[in-house]
Order: C-alpha cells, then sequence, then structure tokens
C-alpha cells in the first residue's frame, strides 16, 4: 500500500493555480460533500501508530505530503528515525529542500518537485525566484549524494506550451531532469473554466503539443536507445506493449494508494481532505490491507477508453467542479494522448524487435505520486 502522510495543511508558497484560484472560488462548496474544515494544522496522532500501520504491511510506501511538508522537518526525522516503512518519498515544492539534513534526503527513494518548466514559466506560476531557489537546491541535494530519482511535476494549462517546456526541463544548463511528470489544472475548482480559455488552449495547444512530443520521445529512443522518462507515455505505452487488459485509476487513489490526514483520518487522496463522507478508515484501528476501496463512476464507467485511462481522477469523479461539456475536454485530452502513443506502438515494438531497447525500460513503480493521467 502507498500512503501520502499529510504532515501540514500549511504551504509557504502561493501558487496560481492554487492559492490564486482558491482567493477565487471564496464562495464554493461541495454541493453534497460535508468538508472538516477544522483539521489540526500539523500531524497530531502518535506517529508510532505509523509503524503499527506499517507492521501490518510490509510493502509500506510512506510518502510526506502537505502543505508543504518540508515545513516540517522534524517530523520527517522522526518517522523516518521510527516507522518501519519499505521505502520513503516526498512531494515537495523544493523550495526548503535543503533544510533536510543528507543523511535524511539521501534515503528517499523518490522525490517529486515541482517545476513547471523553465525560469520564468515557473516563476509566472509559482512567484518570483522560486525556479532559483529549487534548482539550487537540486543541485545541493545531488552534491551531497542523492542518488535516488528526481521527478519533475509540472502542472500546465493555458501560459503552458507543453512541447517547449518538457523539452527544456530535459535539457537545459541550469538543471536537466531524466524524469518527467506533469497534471493538467483541470476539474479543482468550481468557477475557474468560465474564466480560462481552455477549450481554445486545449484544443489547438496542449493536444497537437502531446502529439509532437510523443514524436520526439519516439525519435530519442530510436536514435539514443534510451526511453526518457516521462510518466505520462511511460504508463500508457507499457500498458500498450504489455498487453495489460485494463488499467484501474492509475493514481492509485483509493484502492492501493490512500492519504492520512493531520487527524489521522484516512481518505481515498489529498486533494479529499476532509470529505466526511470519504473517511474510509483511522490510523488508530485500520488495518491497511483492509482498508474500503472507492472507484470512479459515471462518466467513467460508461467510457470506451476506461480501461486504458482509468477513470484520470477520483477527486474530479466524485466532486464534478467542471460541467459535463467543460470536462468533456479534459477527456479529449486523455483521447489525444492515448491515440499519439498507439499510433506510434508499431515503431516502439520494432525498435524493442530490433533489440535496441526493451519492455522492461518502461517499467515503472506504479503509484509513485505520478498520475499517469494529466
Ligand atoms: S476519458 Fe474521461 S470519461 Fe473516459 S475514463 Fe477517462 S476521465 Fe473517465
Ligand atoms: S489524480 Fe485525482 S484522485 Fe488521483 S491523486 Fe491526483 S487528485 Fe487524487
Amino acid at each position: 500500500m502507498f500512503f501520502h502522510v499529510i504532515l501540514t495543511t500549511q504551504c509557504n508558497s502561493e501558487c496560481r493555480y492554487c492559492f490564486g484560484e482558491a482567493l477565487e472560488d471564496v464562495d464554493e462548496d461541495f454541493a453534497n460533500i460535508q468538508v472538516d474544515y477544522a483539521l489540526p494544522r500539523k500531524l497530531n496522532y502518535d506517529i508510532g501508530l505509523l509503524d503499527e500501520l506499517c507492521k501490518r504491511d510490509l510493502e509500506c510506501v510512506m510518502t510526506f505530503y502537505g502543505g508543504e511538508p518540508m515545513l516540517c522537518t522534524d517530523e520527517i526525522k522522526r518517522i523516518m528515525d521510527h516507522v518501519s516503512a519499505k521505502l520513503f518519498m516526498v512531494q515537495t515544492n523544493g523550495l526548503l529542500l535543503d533544510r533536510l539534513e543528507p543523511e535524511y534526503v539521501n534515503r528517499f527513494h523518490t522525490i517529486l518537485v515541482s517545476i513547471d518548466g523553465d525560469e520564468a514559466m515557473t516563476d509566472f506560476y509559482r512567484g518570483k525566484g522560486t525556479f532559483r531557489k529549487v534548482t539550487d537546491n537540486l543541485r545541493l541535494i545531488k552534491r551531497n549524494g542523492f542518488e535516488g530519482e528526481l521527478i519533475a511535476r509540472m502542472t500546465v494549462m493555458e501560459q503552458t506550451d507543453i512541447y517547449r517546456q518538457v523539452r527544456w526541463l530535459l535539457d537545459n544548463d541550469e538543471y536537466s531532469f531524466s524524469s518527467i511528470h506533469w497534471q493538467l489544472n483541470a476539474g479543482f475548482w468550481k468557477n475557474d473554466f468560465a474564466r480560462r480559455d481552455f477549450n481554445q488552449w486545449s484544443e489547438d495547444g496542449y493536444n497537437p503539443g502531446i502529439e509532437k512530443l510523443v514524436g520526439y520521445w519516439v525519435d530519442y529512443i530510436e536514435t539514443h536507445g534510451v526511453v526518457l522518462r516521462l510518466y505520462p507515455f511511460l504508463g500508457i505505452a507499457h500498458s500498450l506493449l504489455s498487453g495489460e487488459e485494463k488499467s484501474l485509476l492509475r493514481c492509485g487513489g483509493g484502492w492501493v494508494n490512500y492519504a492520512i490526514q493531520t487527524d489521522g483520518n484516512i481518505v481515498p487522496c489529498p486533494t479529499m481532505w476532509g470529505m466526511k463522507d470519504y473517511y474510509l478508515g483511522h490510523i488508530n484501528f485500520s488495518d491497511p490491507l483492509k482498508l474500503k476501496k472507492i472507484f470512479v463512476n459515471e462518466p467513467c464507467t460508461s467510457c470506451n477508453i476506461l480501461g486504458l485511462c482509468g477513470g484520470r481522477c477520483l477527486y474530479a469523479n466524485i466532486t464534478k467542479r467542471w460541467s459535463p461539456e467543460a470536462y468533456n475536454l479534459v477527456c479529449k485530452t486523455v483521447q489525444n494522448l492515448i491515440e499519439s502513443i498507439s499510433k506510434q506502438v508499431p515503431r516502439i515494438q520494432g525498435l524493442i524487435e530490433k533489440g535496441r531497447i526493451r519492455l522492461k525500460d518502461f517499467e515503472y513503480l506504479k503509484h509513485n505520486g505520478c498520475e499517469i493521467i494529466p
């Protein structure tokens, strides 16, 4: 099992698509969903309970999450010292990575760091100076010996040229990433669609950009014999190449991946904090291997690409923040992604047959925080 351990609800950034949207959507509420807005700001249960949880599931993977988890370095150290998880990971905005001693940073199996592309792009979404501080910290942890996987987690929306920004992150003079994942800012807020231009951007910018990027990805495989770890491509291509019949929700939310709130209640994913109807257990008494499971519902259950898509996002599926027409545009991006990769499968298979690459090169640690479907 995978657990996001929410250490704090506080954050030291004010990003456009999170803090900014929250300011715009002040009057919004969840029609039929009760939300507990009074969660403790910091983890307030006995961390010995996390160890008991892991003792009942020897495959237990813990990902520190927030808010910004690096605001809680003391808790991170205590947990890493006393909890017998199989692996530890962290999802961070990267601004405070220099606060945690290398002996702990170097124990992370994976660090997912938020960065949206080059300096102008990242600072536009995340605030001036963010890019410089984050890349300084990444170079620092590498110098200090971090050898785990470092994944760039991009949030993308209308200002993003996906082809250009992913290419930039792969190869630049500041910090080049070998693993990249991205997620669309789509379907998370109630009132944002009307004031945005998601329609035109997704159709004229993002979708053609994805097709071009898939072409580049396969060209790179052909020329260099290397499968770049672009997670949305990796996940879909692996399913298509290995003949996987159908995938459940690829992020694992609600069936293999859960989040533990600061008060110890267990929810399907971190974005569902406080949603009382979706409390699936509690750290005090739940057996991690017997947690309640929850799956996506309509419109996904009648969708003809559910098997490959997996349902994209449980939170979006349950809360239905965007109208069906608006969300349909998101589904069109999923369809375009799958089609773009499917078209290249014969070429990839040919390269595998020639021994240029192996199917194994498309493998990854599933549910590692990359949702696969952006
Ligand atoms: S494409 Fe859309 S409707 Fe279909 S499974 Fe994915 S999220 Fe659900
Ligand atoms: S894709 Fe949706 S359900 Fe899955 S982790 Fe992200 S927000 Fe949660």
